[in-house]
Order: C-alpha cells, then sequence, then structure tokens
C-alpha cells in the first residue's frame, strides 16, 4: 500500500523517526485485526517481536497519531490503527471483559454529531472529529452472568 506508506512517512518525519520493518508489521498487525488489540494479542500474532520493542514502537506511533490507544476500564491498553489509516468507526466496549469491537457508523448518529460540531460555538469549542464508545456487555458476558444468576436462584 504505497499511499499508507506516504501517509504513514509523513507523519512519523516530523518526529525525526522512519518506517522500520517492525513497525510495518505493527501496523499490518493491526490493520488486518478489524478490531483494537491488547500488547498480548499483538505479541501472538507478531512471532519473533519482543515486548519491549512493541511498547517502543507503539509508543512512537501513537505519538505520530497512527496508532490510537483504546481506554477501557482494564488495565492494560488496546491499539488500532488512527482513522486517517483506516476509517471512521465507533467502538463497543464491554464492561464485564473489556472485550472492544468496532461498530460502523450509522448515518443518523453522524448526521447528529455534524450538526452538533456545527452548531457549537467557537468561543465555547472548535470541534474537529468525535468518538463513540458504546459501553456494555459482550454476549460471553450476558450468559455469565444469566448462569451465575441461576446458580444463586437454583442454590
Ligand atoms: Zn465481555
Ligand atoms: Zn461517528
Amino acid at each position: 500500500m504505497p499511499e499508507v506508506d506516504q501517509i504513514v512517512a509523513a507523519r512519523l518525519r516530523p518526529l525525526g523517526q522512519r518506517l522500520t520493518p517492525r513497525r510495518r508489521s505493527l501496523l499490518e498487525i493491526l490493520r488486518s485485526a478489524r478490531h483494537p488489540l491488547t500488547i498480548h494479542e499483538i505479541l501472538e500474532r507478531g512471532r519473533g517481536l519482543a515486548m519491549s520493542s512493541v511498547y517502543r514502537n507503539l509508543t512512537v506511533l501513537e505519538q505520530a497519531g497512527l496508532v490510537h490507544r483504546v481506554i477501557t476500564r482494564e488495565d492494560f491498553a488496546r491499539y488500532e490503527l488512527a482513522e486517517e489509516l483506516t476509517e471512521h468507526h465507533h467502538h463497543l466496549i464491554c464492561s464485564g471483559c473489556g472485550l472492544v469491537r468496532d461498530m460502523p457508523t450509522d448515518v443518523r448518529v453522524e448526521r447528529v454529531m455534524r450538526s452538533v460540531m456545527a452548531g457549537m460555538p467557537a468561543d465555547v469549542f472548535t470541534p474537529q472529529s468525535h468518538r463513540i464508545d458504546v459501553m456494555g456487555m459482550c454476549p460471553d458476558c450476558v450468559q455469565r452472568r444469566e448462569r451465575a444468576t441461576q446458580a444463586k436462584g437454583g442454590g
């Protein structure tokens, strides 16, 4: 993807950094995952990558605005490509296990957000983009909770 390479190089250059093979493989792992990954998941997918080098390179890529860190209630962060390299989307975040899934955008939501942002007085704020995280429960956690409730009720 030469176009992506150009964006990546242009973002790294001001930081005095360049697109190394390791950074390229990190970006490729994040791109192919299609949902935000933990460091552990990145290490599983990138054979031969050392944890210290993954941390270091993710920090550089995050500083360059190429990688976005998704905040969940877990102690460990999840990483995904910045929207410039992918496309605009929202997140579903499970408050039970911290699982994060991408949620496709909805034209109605985008329309509302655009209008809210456009109507914001400049002396209050100048909006540029938005992020939406929907908190809730994944199917596994719903089931786990139901089983726990049943076990309690049945005893
Ligand atoms: Zn869950
Ligand atoms: Zn949106």
